[in-house]
């Protein structure tokens, strides 16, 4: 077993920024070894490999007609082929819905380990990476001997009031899921060649037949990817004050989020709820507005960097969360805090 593999997944034209973090991680981790880092493309993100040219020392490029659209029995088909064939050390995937479908299929298929919700990766003994600089070549964050050793990965458990650290032994094929903004992406390094091969995946038909696709609305920033988040609760009141959030959002170029009591409400979609039954996001910077702090709530935000809480009561559990703290009422501090980000950095 050697090097690493990670699987390299695209929104539309581009690769979602997790897809960068995860190949900066893996280039620090190979830094002190043999092995290499192996970026895996397939399906439709084929046509997107020369974007990881340099970021890599090969990009596999897996070909098959029934991957195209995104079929999990394919994809398991022609990932599990691969990973046979490359006897990686590891494969790390980006938190999201497909790697939910294939990830588990692919770990009973090939009797491995697998990991979701991971926050950070790193040979055994080695300091943690995650939310650090990785960079290729900086052996002394994560580098060692990633072949030979154990490896460490960290995950949030109850509701972020602690992490549990899995040890994989060397003989162990990990497969791993990590969360956005777990990992900084770094710079390009520089000089790396990337060799790219592209193989004809053996793909057995599907179980499961595509019926129709529905393409949602306008798309707005997507929750889980964005650097800055801004939540609203109830505190908010109703929607004619959700604008509110949307400007400070705008401000900062982040995304809007809700509480479940505003989508219980009727208020905001499901799609835009934070928390254990919505959305898991893992930002930079998180504003909760009118938010009581629940520990279902905690649940889906608890690795933000950086959590500021605008709420009336001064005893709102989210306080105890929050890095950052301002007693008061929602809709005259946002407004506020809106003008004053406008002013800073314009
Ligand atoms: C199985 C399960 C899953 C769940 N999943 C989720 C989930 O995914 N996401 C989620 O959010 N919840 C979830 N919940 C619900 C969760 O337990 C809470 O009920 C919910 O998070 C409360 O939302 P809230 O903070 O907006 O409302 P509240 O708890 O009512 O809090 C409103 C807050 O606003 C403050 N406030 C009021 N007016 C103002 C003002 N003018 N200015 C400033 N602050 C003000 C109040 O002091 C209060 O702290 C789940 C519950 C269960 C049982």
């Amino acid at each position: 077993m050697s090097g690493l593999y990670v699987i390299c997944e695209a929104r539309g034209e581009e690769f979602r920024p997790a897809t960068y973090e995860l190949l900066a991680v893996a280039r620090a981790i190979t830094a002190a070894t043999d092995g290499e880092v192996t970026a895996v493309v397939a399906g439709p993100e084929v046509a997107l490999k020369s974007k990881l040219e340099g970021l890599a020392h090969r990009v596999l490029a897996l070909t098959a007609p029934e991957l195209t659209p995104f079929s999990a029995d394919s994809w398991v088909d022609a990932l599990a082929t691969a990973i046979e064939a490359g006897s990686p050390r590891a494969v790390l995937f980006g938190e999201g819905g497909r790697t939910r479908e294939v990830m588990p299929r692919l770990a009973a298929r090939l009797g491995a380990w697998a990991l979701s919700n991971c926050v950070d990766l790193r040979v055994s003994g080695a300091a943690a990476a995650g939310a650090g600089s990785v960079e290729a070549g900086d052996s002394g964050a994560t580098g060692g001997a990633a072949d030979g050793a154990a490896l460490e990965v960290s995950r949030p458990v109850y509701g972020g009031k602690a992490y549990v650290t899995n040890l994989v032994p060397a003989d162990g094929l990990l497969l791993a899921a990590f969360r956005p903004h777990s990992f900084d992406a770094g710079m390009a390094p520089a000089g790396l060649t990337t060799a790219v091969e592209e193989v004809a995946a053996p793909v057995a038909a599907s179980r499961v037949e595509l019926v129709e696709r529905r393409e949602g609305g306008p798309r707005k920033a997507d929750l889980t990817e964005a650097a800055v988040v801004v939540t609203g609760g109830r505190g908010m009141k109703g929607p004619e004050n959700f604008g509110l959030l949307e400007d400070l959002a705008a401000a900062l170029e982040g995304a809007v989020g809700y509480s479940r009591a505003l989508v219980d409400a009727g208020l905001a979609e499901h799609a835009f709820q934070v928390g254990k039954s919505g959305k898991t996001v893992s930002p930079t910077l998180y504003i909760a507005c009118g938010v009581s702090g629940a520990i279902h709530h905690i649940m889906g935000m608890d690795t933000a960097k950086v959590v500021v809480a605008i709420n009336i009561d001064p005893t709102a559990p989210i306080f105890e969360y929050a890095d950052y703290g301002v007693v008061g009422d929602v809709l005259q501090v946002l407004p506020a805090l809106t003008e004053q980000v406008r002013a800073a950095t314009s």
